[in-house]
């Protein structure tokens, strides 16, 4: 097809030059590889390349908007048939995260996944939170209990009364309706405790996880009720996997990175 197109292509130019050549009128000669060009493509036309790389690094692009105004920044790199979605953060006090999220670009593209996986890394669901140190978002919603999930607790204020009230929500529901990831993992951190934690159908890519790194996998409802969730939402009522990734609160970003690094690839790569 490539070959075809180019070969039309070169010889629209030898008709255009000729057109040229001949009395200084090009308008017939014009009108044809016009028509050339319109020809519908075929389905199995390449995409091009532009859209097709996905490797920039720094092609961070705005997909919401906080509270106060700031961006949430989503990156996506890669081509693959996977759709797979990391989440730097969520609440703004634990931001153990953010290491690996700057680490996350360059690892995915030198492990050579870009082929097979698509991912797209949300840089940070609260920055508000994130800036103040703060749990919830500059209205005091804990933007992880503010999705629409069937548990949804209308009668908690800091869970923001309905479902998708804040506008940190609706960019994170938004961004996987788009993605429609097979995958997500979200960073969090705990007090006191490492776990990881699943949602949906996850349990054997959270017992891999866990194998790889020492951190033990904790059902859900074990430990603390999360309604309306991502986990529960996007997890439980969508059916999408989600490994919740629970660091000790206050380890040292760039040792936790080192610690997770493989079993998070492995994890992305499916
Ligand atoms: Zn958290």
């Amino acid at each position: 097809m490539l070959t075809r197109r180019a070969a039309a292509m070169a010889a629209a130019l030898v008709v255009a030059l000729a057109g040229c050549h001949s009395n200084g009128s090009a308008e017939p000669a014009a009108t044809e590889p016009a028509a050339t060009e319109a020809t519908p493509s075929s389905p199995v036309e390449p995409v091009p390349p532009a859209q097709a790389a996905n490797d920039d690094v720094n092609a961070w692009r705005q997909v919401g908007t906080s509270v106060q105004g700031r961006p949430l920044r989503a990156l996506t790199l890669g081509h693959g048939p996977r759709k797979v979605l990391f989440i730097g953060g969520i609440h703004g006090d634990e931001d153990e995260g953010t290491y690996t999220t700057a680490q996350l670009p360059a690892a995915f593209l030198a492990d050579g996944l870009a082929d097979t996986v698509t991912l797209t890394i949300l840089e940070d669901a609260n920055p508000d939170g994130r800036a103040a140190g703060s749990r919830g978002n500059a209205d005091g919603v804990d933007v992880n209990r503010n999705f629409p999930a069937k548990n949804f607790d209308t009668g908690t204020a800091a869970y923001g009364g309905s479902p998708l009230s804040q506008p940190e929500s609706r960019a994170v529901k938004a961004l996987i309706d788009e993605v429609n990831p097979a995958l997500v993992l979200v960073s969090h951190s705990w007090s006191g405790d490492e776990f990881i934690n699943f949602d949906g159908p996850a349990r054997e890519i959270a017992e891999r996880f866990s194998a790889a790194t020492g951190l033990k996998v904790k059902n859900s409802s074990s430990f603390a009720p999360t309604p309306g969730s991502l986990g529960s939402w996007a997890g439980r009522d969508r059916g999408i996997a989600l490994l919740t990734i629970e660091i000790l609160k206050g380890t040292d970003p760039q040792r936790e990175w080192e610690r997770i690094k493989t079993a998070l690839l492995a994890a992305i790569a499916g």
